[in-house]
């Protein structure tokens, strides 16, 4: 009996003499029955590991029991046995039972967990003992006692050979009904079925919708969603637009190209800003397009404050600030004004 677990998936036209009794395989996790020795157990093994430079299998085998993906598998009294196999690692993290979830799920876990040991246990007082652990471990996670073991009695009432062969989920013509989950969302389900009546009443909804609508919860955003963004910022992201602000005198002179160009270089603006942003590297140019007129400023105020500043120097035609003495200049007002944040 050998467990082996490959780093990289690979497929090669393969022949040896002697061949596994049984052999199996999930993902990169390959088990088989080898019944020819161990010395030709290892000489597979090497020989599989020579097969390209990349491709190395590690070797797992005993003559008593291994473990494969969470079963463990072992030799009694001749016959093949499983039980349930968790990782030393594994300290049975479920979700708490105070999290904000339909009560379905909630149940579906008790009997889901319960289902998982069922099947691979093929010895009963394994099985019980595993149940045990799982037990324990769901009151430790706030399930109630009751529902556990009613959870566990579904389960353990079902025949073992029926919970190993492969179950299709039956097909439903319903139409789905989706809403985000809030507490107390399942009465939904009363409202939907209570109001079908005046959908049979209109002759041609009542063929389209013969039954109430599946009722279906969509997640509420949970703080990894709030907080983690796993997009890229793209470069449609990037935006100057005007605030909208009523008395705000700004907007007209936002430039809200996103690339800035001089000469030969090129800057592109990172964020989405307005009239609205602080703590900002603005630029200012003239309408006019006078070469010179490139000044650039910083400022912790919101831009629009910024700015009210510099139309009270070009109204006062300050000379001695650059701003003031170009846009106050012949030919030039405030509308020439033409800002953009960098
Ligand atoms: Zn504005
Ligand atoms: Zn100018």
């Amino acid at each position: 009996m050998a467990g082996m677990r490959n780093y990289l998936a690979y497929q090669h036209p393969y022949t040896q003499d002697l061949q596994p009794t049984l052999y199996a395989r999930y993902i990169d996790d390959i088990f088989f029955l080898w019944t020819h020795g161990k010395e030709s157990l290892i000489k597979l093994h090497s020989d599989i590991n020579k097969f390209h430079p990349t491709i190395k299998l590690t070797l797992d085998y005993s003559q008593l029991s291994v473990s494969f993906l969470d079963t463990c598998i072992s030799i009694k009294d001749g016959h093949l046995s499983t039980s349930l196999y968790r990782k030393p690692t594994d300290n049975l993290t479920m979700l708490h039972f105070s999290s904000f979830h339909t009560k379905h799920i909630k149940t579906a876990i008790p009997y889901g967990q319960a289902l998982r040991v069922h099947q691979i246990c093929s010895d009963e007082e394994e099985c019980d003992e595993h149940l045990e652990v799982l037990r324990d471990a769901l009151i430790r996670t706030g399930y109630d006692a009751q529902l556990i073991d009613c959870q566990f009695r579904r389960v353990t009432a079902r025949n073992c050979s029926d919970l190993l062969r492969r179950q299709t989920l039956a097909a439903t013509d319903k139409v789905p009904f989706v809403v985000q989950y809030f507490p107390g969302a399942e009465k939904l389900r009363h409202v939907l079925r209570d109001l079908q009546h005046i959908i049979n009443e209109d002759e041609h909804l009542a063929k389209t919708f013969p039954t109430p609508p599946l009722l279906t919860f969509k997640q509420t955003p949970n703080l990894k969603q709030i907080i983690v963004c796993s997009k890229l910022p793209s470069s449609q992201d990037n935006s100057i637009q005007p605030c909208h602000g009523r008395r705000c005198k700004t907007c007209q002179s936002v430039d809200t190209d996103t690339a800035i160009t001089r000469g030969d270089t090129s800057h592109l603006v990172h964020g989405r800003y307005s009239c609205d942003s602080a703590n900002v590297v603005y630029l200012i140019r003239c309408r006019q397009g006078c070469p010179e007129t490139w000044y650039i400023g910083e400022t912790e105020q919101r831009l629009r404050q910024r700015m009210n500043g510099h139309h009270t120097t070009i109204n006062r035609q300050e000379g001695s600030l650059p701003v003031g003495e170009h846009f106050s200049s012949s030919g030039h007002s405030t509308l020439d004004l033409q800002v953009t944040l960098l």
